[in-house]
């Protein structure tokens, strides 16, 4: 069994990215810039912008962090959306979600200009995506793509299983696996919560990405000796022992299916990492479309 691991991964992309910012900046160009908009105060969702955030400065990117209170009103945001659109040395805009109920998350992801949109929910970043067209790939699918192509993990004509059909991940999942390019050309059975037969589907799957957001819940009896397994899923488990009050867990009952597998992502350590990179990824991407 090898380990996927999502840390190291991120890390050498973190530092060909660090390089090429260095070089802009050696040729009096600006630095990629990335804009993040939170909403409220969710602990889960501070930490994830707080990270992006962080890493961006680690990189040497420049990042603005817009803290916007959980009572806003959706015109408001919509049009601080608006004034990220018009502004020039902006490369890329992502809001946090999920956002208040009051807020309609369609009005505000098609708000943002597609051509600023390195989160890849704009509606023509997933039609482009799904007719193959160069585009943003949301950053979690992007980061298992680079992951597996990281660690030089086959995938051409095998059965991909991913578990979840979120617009975030398990749909643009499936659709970028059954492309027919590297990382991809897999055959795709997509599950969901409707799905009768989930245990022989996934006994099947030469390679499972497990996207559900239930903790452990796929185990050894669901997974063939030598499967590629990606664990998408972050749950907080209340646990005493974690000043924190909670410890974090995949969707994958990671010691008794790590024996079984070939390649395996730990959690946390794993996607988590190269879903930033995914971003940042595209945030470079943004900027040199922008000035080239
Ligand atoms: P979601 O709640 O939007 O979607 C969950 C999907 O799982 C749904 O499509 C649902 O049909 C399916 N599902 C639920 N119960 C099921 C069951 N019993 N059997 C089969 N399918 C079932 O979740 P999401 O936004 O896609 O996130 C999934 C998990 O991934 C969450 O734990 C989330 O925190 C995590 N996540 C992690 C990262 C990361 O960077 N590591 C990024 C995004 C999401």
């Amino acid at each position: 069994m090898q380990l996927l691991d999502g840390k190291k991964a991120a890390l050498a992309i973190k530092e060909e990215l660090t390089q090429k910012t260095a070089q802009l900046i050696l040729q009096g160009k600006p630095r990629p810039h990335l804009a993040a908009i939170l909403v409220g105060n969710d602990g889960a969702s501070e930490t994830y912008v707080a990270s992006k955030v962080k890493t961006c400065a680690e990189i040497g990117f420049e990042s603005t962090l817009k803290r916007l209170p959980n009572n806003i009103s959706e015109e408001e945001l919509l049009n601080e959306i608006e004034k990220l659109n018009q502004q020039e040395d902006v490369n890329g805009i992502l809001v946090q979600l999920p956002l208040p109920k009051h807020i309609s998350e369609s009005k505000v992801i098609k708000a943002i200009h597609p051509s600023k949109d390195v989160d890849g929910f704009h509606p023509v970043s997933v039609g482009n995506m799904v007719s193959g067209a160069p585009t943003f790939i949301p950053a979690t699918p992007y980061g298992i793509l680079l992951l597996l192509e990281h660690f030089k993990v086959e995938t051409k004509g095998k059965h991909a299983v991913v578990i979840g059909r979120s617009h975030i991940v398990g749909t643009p999942m499936s659709i970028l696996l059954s492309r027919n390019t590297y990382p991809g050309n897999c055959t795709v059975t997509i599950c969901h919560s409707a799905t009768k037969n989930l245990k022989e589907i996934c006994l099947q799957g030469d390679i499972i990405v497990a996207a559900l957001g239930r903790a452990e819940f796929v185990t050894a009896d669901m997974v063939k000796d030598g499967a590629v397994v990606i664990d998408v899923g972050i749950t907080r488990v209340k646990d005493e022992t974690k000043k924190s009050g909670f410890s974090l867990k995949g969707d994958v009952k990671f010691d008794e299916v790590a024996p079984k597998c070939s390649f395996i992502t730990p959690v946390p350590g794993g996607v988590g990492p190269m879903t930033i990179a995914g971003l940042l990824m595209n945030t470079y991407n943004a900027y040199l479309q922008k000035h080239n």
